[in-house]
């Protein structure tokens, strides 16, 4: 109980510190992190440019893929065919210049200015979903990887999201235990059986709404893996966000 108590005030603490790092930046002139024009404001993107973000309106409510015509209910073909393992998926804009520009620097060369902006719009889209969960989790990132790169996108956005919001991150709630070989050159279906087997769910999560954040969604495989391994466990759902997603270069 008193650890308990003490992890609180911790949090409590960090949040308040992370309230204060986020309202200072009023303070400063910046720049749009996309058309570079100064600006004074309390995020890295001027008005014009929020407008323009390539919107992932129309999207499949299950994947999250972009559909080219409007559908009831908006539902693409892939998931009539074969459901994915996650409820729902959110990915408010699609992985297009020059957005997708803005997550290259923050993902491969760890532009915080970057990272922050990305962390404003999921905490905003993420607002306006207006949903409960009891974790948030993320797709664990290959070690070879993280090393190569000094650090793990998602997790870097999940510890302060959770500081922004109501959610709690947990972070061994789902462990890498296999090592995938790289996507990149596959066939679909193989890229699709790529990650399986690849994770292991936490026991804590039996019973629990899950909130599982990921940078980038491209196929969906790994997610589709990772919320199968999760549901095993007893996840009362699992739910996927992410900054953007890929369109898929099959017609819907
Ligand atoms: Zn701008
Ligand atoms: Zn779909």
């Amino acid at each position: 109980m008193r650890s308990t108590t003490i992890i609180t005030k911790v949090n409590d603490w960090q949040k308040k510190l992370f309230y204060w790092h986020r309202s200072s930046r009023w303070l400063l002139p910046g720049t749009c992190l996309i058309c570079m024009h100064p600006l004074v404001g309390e995020r890295d993107l001027c008005k014009l440019c929020l407008k323009q973000l390539p919107h992932n309106t129309n999207a499949c409510k299950f994947c999250a893929e972009p559909l080219t015509t409007k559908r009831q209910p908006p539902i693409c073909n892939y998931c009539y065919q074969a459901p994915v393992a996650f409820d729902q998926a959110f990915a408010p804009w699609l992985y297009l210049p020059p957005y997708s520009q803005l997550i290259w620097e923050f993902k491969y060369t760890k532009n915080l200015a970057a990272g922050y902006l990305l962390l404003d719009l999921l905490f905003d889209s993420l607002a306006k979903k207006n949903k409960t969960y009891d974790y948030l989790l993320v797709i664990p990132g290959q070690k070879d990887r993280i090393k190569q790169r000094g650090y793990h996108a998602p997790t870097w956005l999940a510890k302060r999201l959770a500081l922004l919001s109501d959610l709690t991150f947990f972070k061994q709630g789902l462990k890498r235990v296999k090592d995938i070989p790289s996507q990149q050159d596959l066939g679909r279906k193989a890229r699709w059986l790529n990650p399986r087997g690849a994770f292991k769910a936490a026991s804590e999560i039996a019973g629990k709404r899950v909130l599982l954040l990921d940078d980038v969604i491209t196929t969906g495989a790994t997610s589709h893996w990772a919320a199968e391994e999760l549901k095993k466990q007893g996840a009362l759902s699992v739910d996927l966000l992410a900054t953007a997603k890929t369109p898929s270069k099959f017609k819907h």
